[in-house]
């Protein structure tokens, strides 16, 4: 199998794997517990408190645990409101991760008024109109960092410092980020950012939420008063021992992966451009993550090419689905006003430090003959149909 689907979700490195199993199999118990195997637990949940903390430049009290990106969203964005509750008013960029765009639906139908910021097509954020849409109606701001299908990098500084300025509380989603480029939480106005350990080579269900310190929060989760009552339920041990673990090997080899794993990811890219007619990149090719490459491939559909690629021993992820009975582009790259024949076709590859060289090289080889051999079905199909 070639993996290039790194942006749905990673694989747990060995070392996340080791640190966790002795808390299956040894030091199982609850960390609410006082007893010696419990506080054994509580221990080990502070160690990776600190070393989540120090991936993002945080302080150790500044991290919740979660299920994931998506809880800490909905935990920042609902457990806010009843602090503002005079604004009525929430923004978010058009291109936000689901978890966002369905909650600000359901906020919608909630009474909320929801700002939906416009992106270029090349996937830039409108900061005018950002600029332009704060003010102190405005509940929460909640802008991501970076784009999970097309890889594109907001300019959070920038983000950071309009909502500064307006007051409005900012939840940055940094899902996509936090293990693949160096944060800083602490010398930007952010006030809140969520994140997920999964995508940075971390288990799956667990994740974070940073809550600058005096930012106030109701807890979406109440009950047993877990996480200093922040978040209840039965702490999630090992998989906030990994989330620790994984945050520790990406601050050791981010910085030395990022060229290389850019290196292929280009490589890969300019390969397909080469060998490949009419496609295209989506989105900012130079403001992105070195992980991640958008093709549209024009006239073909997104789901037959996956279909082929995963037939043929490749992973990727595409940027349109079947939505009742039709081919639908996804909400961002409608939002970008990527032309259809693009958007239908268009294939997610996104890399990780574990992507070899070898794997690059032989989805290189096999790549452009699928497309051509599914473009030749496709005129078949249309002279057949004329
Ligand atoms: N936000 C972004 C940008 C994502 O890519 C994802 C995962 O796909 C999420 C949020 C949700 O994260 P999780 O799967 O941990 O709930």
């Amino acid at each position: 199998m070639i993996y290039l689907d790194n942006n749905a979700t990673t694989r747990p490195a060995p070392e996340v794997l080791e640190a966790m199993w002795p808390y299956y199999t040894e030091h199982y118990g609850n960390a609410a517990s006082t007893h010696l195997m419990g506080q054994r637990a509580a221990v080990a949940v502070e160690e990776a408190r600190a070393q989540v903390a120090r991936l993002i430049g945080a302080r150790e009290r500044e991290i919740v645990f979660t299920s994931g990106g998506t809880e800490s969203i909905h935990a920042a964005i609902r457990g806010i409101l009843p602090f503002r509750p005079r604004c009525r008013r929430i923004v978010i960029s058009a291109v936000e991760h689901e978890a966002v765009i369905r909650l600000a639906e359901q906020l919608e139908e909630e009474g909320y008024q929801i700002t939906r910021i416009a992106v270029d097509s090349l996937g830039h954020l409108d900061l005018q109109m950002l600029a332009e849409s704060l003010g102190d109606d405005v509940a929460i701001a909640a802008i991501m960092h970076a784009n999970n299908e097309t890889g594109v990098i907001f300019p959070i500084e920038e983000v950071a410092r309009l909502t500064d300025a307006a007051g409005v509380p900012l939840l940055v989603d940094m899902t996509q980020t936090v293990g693949k480029i160096p944060i800083d939480v602490a010398s930007l106005p952010v006030q809140m950012a969520a994140f997920s350990a999964h995508k940075f080579h971390g288990p799956k269900g667990v994740g974070a939420l940073y809550v600058r310190s005096g930012v106030h929060l109701r807890p979406l989760l109440v009950g047993g008063g877990q996480e200093r009552n922040r978040r209840s339920g039965t702490t999630n041990v090992p998989g906030i021992v990994g989330m620790g673990a994984a945050a520790d090997v990406a601050a050791r080899d981010m910085e030395a992966a990022e060229p290389r794993i850019r290196e292929l990811r280009d490589r890969l890219e300019n390969a397909i451009l080469q060998r490949v007619p009419n496609c295209a990149v989506i989105g900012d090719r130079d403001q992105r993550l070195a992980n991640t490459t958008m093709i549209g491939f024009e006239a073909l559909e997104s789901e037959g090419i996956l279909l082929l690629l995963s037939e043929h021993g490749i992973c990727a992820s595409g940027g349109s689905a079947c939505a009742s009975g039709s081919l639908e582009a996804s909400h961002v790259l409608r939002a970008m006003g990527i032309p259809e024949r693009l958007a239908h076709g268009a294939v997610r590859f996104s890399l990780s430090r574990y992507t070899t060289a070898e794997e690059i090289d032989m989805a290189i080889e096999k790549l452009p003959g699928l497309i051509a051999r599914l473009a030749e079905l496709n005129l078949a199909t249309e002279r057949k149909v004329r």
